[in-house]
């Protein structure tokens, strides 16, 4: 019995309005089922209002259909009463509210933090500019070329110094699924912050917040199927309770007088004005749509996808794949002898295929690589086998034309 339904392309537009297009940089955005475009069309045709204000019935049926994707979400990371869900626009967003305003709770001058080297830019550069705020060290854990940490000396990288650790779950670049539980085990027992950037594993497996051992975890909607402009900050409630606003302004307030200010309960306090709600509401329809067909079925398909793509691709000369972890989701991160990647992307492009060729927002991974770019193939659940066929005829095709 297949995992996933068969027809499974037939749910999303984009393939019907562009027949030929064989879609493989899912990690970098996803496409949009129907039903979440569906969703989305529901609220701007029939209950277009703000939320938590007007006491009309389209105001209340859009403040119910938002307040119930947050317990949608919570739900759907298995978190308990210790935690609660804040809307932020992304991934991005959610690491620069924990960025700016953590810090004043947590780090004093001399202080260090950790995060790797196989880090987004958007769990690289907050901190880097957090560090220049309040004096303090950025460590990285380093990476091997094979993709994974290199946890050798942990023991020295965390001390009792370190009061953030920010680490990246599953790499965008190799696909890495790290062994996040030995640093945060580590780290929780030394008092620091943990935040897990599960950008690219939540939608990819089932997640069980309570088993990361973390504070704050965050991820983005766009990459699970939901809309942009969407993302999520899963919290500690005793943490954020005490932590100050991020953005100010309407709704995050209880009182405002012309003096000063009292904030909002948790978690409006850090949803500072109108927030986007049509993209909220879509994404609780993609997670509805994710848990339909089952976390462990996508994640067991997207690894038989994998495992053939490795299979096929591996027998097409002057192919290299970068890093070999040995626990991984479905990127493949690769070169073409003797060919640019973005040339390589060029030609794949002229043939539907969409590719990414570039630094993945990853350039102290390339440093390591000692490459500019490098060419990543990501799978998602309407991948199938003939996508992986375009895709190896398509680099077999280029590879003779550059040789020719
Ligand atoms: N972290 C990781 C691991 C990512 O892959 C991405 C997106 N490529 C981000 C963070 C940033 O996500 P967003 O652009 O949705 O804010």
């Amino acid at each position: 019995m297949s995992l996933i339904p068969k027809d499974i392309k037939k749910h999303f537009p984009i393939f019907q309005s562009n027949p030929d297009l064989i879609f493989l940089d899912n990690a970098s955005t996803t496409q949009t089922p129907q039903l979440v475009i569906d969703k989305l069309n529901d609220y701007y045709t029939n209950y277009n209002a703000n939320v938590h204000r007007g006491i009309y019935q389209i105001g209340e049926k859009a403040t119910y259909e938002y307040e119930s994707v947050r317990q949608k979400v919570i739900k759907f990371l298995n978190c308990d009463d210790s935690f609660t869900a804040i809307f932020t626009q992304g991934t991005t967003e959610s690491i620069n509210l924990l960025s700016n305003s953590l810090p004043q709770l947590v780090l004093k001058e001399g202080d260090e933090i950790l995060i790797s080297e196989m880090e987004h830019h958007s769990n690289i550069v907050p901190w880097q500019l957090a560090c220049k705020r309040f004096n303090v060290k950025l460590k990285y854990i380093p990476i091997t070329t094979e993709g994974e940490w290199d946890l050798s000396n942990l023991n020295q990288l965390i001390t009792k110094k370190t009061k953030i650790v920010s680490l990246i779950h599953q790499s965008n670049v190799f696909g890495t699924i790290n062994p996040i539980q030995k640093v945060t085990n580590i780290a929780k027992s030394l008092g620091a912050t943990v935040i897990i950037d599960a950008a690219q594993s939540v939608p990819h497996s089932k997640i069980d917040i309570k088993t990361l051992n973390c504070d704050f975890l965050v991820f983005s909607g766009h990459k699970m199927l939901g809309p942009t402009g969407v993302g999520v900050l899963i919290g500690k409630t005793n943490l954020l309770d005490k932590m100050p606003p991020y953005m100010s302004g309407g709704d995050m307030i209880n009182t405002v007088s012309m003096e000063e200010s009292t904030w909002n309960e948790l978690p409006w306090k850090f949803e500072a004005g109108t927030p986007n709600i049509a993209q909220v509401i879509g994404l609780g329809s993609s997670i509805d749509y994710l848990l339909k067909i089952g976390m462990d079925n996508i994640y067991r398909y997207e690894k038989s996808i994998f495992d053939l793509a490795i299979e096929k691709l591996s027998k097409v000369e002057g192919f290299k794949i970068f890093g070999n972890p040995k626990v991984k989701g479905s990127v493949i991160s690769f070169e073409l002898d003797g060919v640019h990647p973005h040339d390589l992307a060029q030609i794949l492009d002229e043939k539907n295929i969409a590719v990414r060729a570039g630094h993945h927002c990853a350039q102290p991974i390339m440093e390591k690589l000692k490459v500019s770019a490098t060419l990543r193939a990501s799978f998602y659940i309407y991948n199938t086998e003939k996508d992986i066929d375009q895709l190896v005829r398509g680099i077999v095709d280029a590879r003779e034309f550059f040789t020719f």
